[in-house]
């Protein structure tokens, strides 16, 4: 099985630590934080004095990703090689979880503002943050399916108006409804550094890219559709980073038949490197036909401790042809036997706090997967173009 290679081994791993020495500067400063989060009882007491004073304006040409831990909802940060911000989803209401992308963002990634935050879907695991987040720190535009009259998931909830009310009034600079196919309007990286594109495959149950264009014949075979999802999972807005070769899925809580229209009567995608595993790793979503089209190298499960990971999911992805190399933001403390390695789990506790983080070499060539809490981190080689 293609797994990659132990930094120590390989010259491409060696490579990504010796490009600058800013970039060294905050490498160092990353391991020496995923020193001191061994230590740490609470995710990012200790990192407030260490990060800033090396990471604040950094823009070193690298494409990180961080997954930060809102107990089982959504809470994705990317920040750009040409040093912008893009946060997908913005976990649950009521302080833990804007506390902890905030605290990430400001001390960890070096950032002083959201560029753009792009809700996947009404949950409020998904968007319940937001409006804490805004009153922390400057949010530019945000990206969403639009916010509806009514409940989202047609249960025709009174309550809707309310839930939905401080996410409707919070301050923004800009609101813009996602249209599948299109993409984000960034800087560009360094001219000298391969094309970033975040790319929107599919919102509402629509698709937009069909990058392959072809008729689906061998994956279309062996469909196994289920009762048509009707909650707010299905609208959910699917995104696709690139950088060079490197592709990162993250699809919010998108469900199984779009999920098989990501793939049958054409391919939308293809094959990624990085999988965030679709709704926490739920079993309601996380089609097989998707899996294997996507054939992750590394898939992420952003999981609480009691939700999402479930078996069902775990052994479809152990079950590819090529397994992917699994981390998990929390334990699943329900079924050990869905569980990756220990060192491959942000959260063994069910309080939490830390994340994952992943950094891709201003090349585009390889990128390293890290776990603050264990220490471990690996190197990847980036897979071809599909
Ligand atoms: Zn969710
Ligand atoms: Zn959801």
């Amino acid at each position: 099985m293609a797994m990659g290679w132990d930094d120590a081994q390989h010259p491409v791993a060696r490579s990504v630590s010796s490009h600058s020495d800013a970039a060294d500067l905050r490498q160092a400063a990353r391991w020496a934080h995923a020193d001191g989060m061994r230590t740490a009882a609470w995710g990012f007491v200790g990192t407030v004095l260490l990060a800033p004073a090396l990471l604040a304006g950094a823009k070193d040409g690298r494409l990180d990703i961080y997954w930060i831990d809102s107990q089982g909802g959504g809470s994705t940060l990317v920040v750009t090689p040409g040093g912008e911000s893009i946060l997908i989803d913005a976990g649950n209401p009521g302080g833990r979880d804007s506390g902890r992308i905030h605290a990430l963002a400001t001390t960890v990634a070096g950032l002083s503002r959201i560029d753009h935050l792009i809700t996947t879907h009404l949950h409020v695991d998904h968007y319940g943050g937001a409006p804490e987040l805004a009153a922390l720190m400057p949010i530019g535009t945000v990206h969403d399916n639009g916010i509806p009259a009514e409940d989202p998931d047609g249960n025709h909830d009174p309550t809707w108006p309310a839930r939905i009310k401080g996410y409707r009034e919070m301050k923004v600079e800009a609101r813009e409804v996602v249209r599948p196919g299109t993409r984000l309007a960034l800087k560009s990286a360094k001219d000298d550094q391969p094309k970033f594109t975040v790319r929107f495959v599919a919102a509402r149950g629509e698709y937009g890219l069909a990058t392959l264009g072809v008729a689906n014949i061998v994956a279309c075979q062996d469909p196994h559709p289920r009762p048509i999802d009707t909650s707010d999972n299905a609208n959910s807005v699917v995104t696709l980073v690139e950088f060079g070769a490197f592709r990162f899925f993250d699809g919010g809580d998108v469900t199984w038949n779009v999920e098989a229209g990501l793939v049958c009567p054409v391919t939308q995608v293809g094959p990624v490197d990085v999988f965030q595993v679709n709704h926490h790793g739920l079993d309601a979503s996380n089609n097989p036909m998707l899996l294997r089209s996507l054939a992750p190298r590394v898939a992420v499960f952003n999981n609480g401790p009691t939700k999402g990971c479930a078996p069902a999911v775990a052994l479809a992805l152990r079950g590819l042809p090529e397994p992917p190399v699994v981390y998990q933001v929390h334990r699943n403390k329900n079924d050990a036997g869905a569980n990756t390695e220990a060192e491959k789990i942000a959260n063994p506790d069910p309080e939490g706090g830390r994340y994952l983080a992943l950094s891709v070499a201003p090349d585009a060539r390889s990128y390293v997967v890290t776990v603050p809490a264990t220490g471990h981190r690996f190197t990847y080689p980036v897979r071809g173009q599909p």
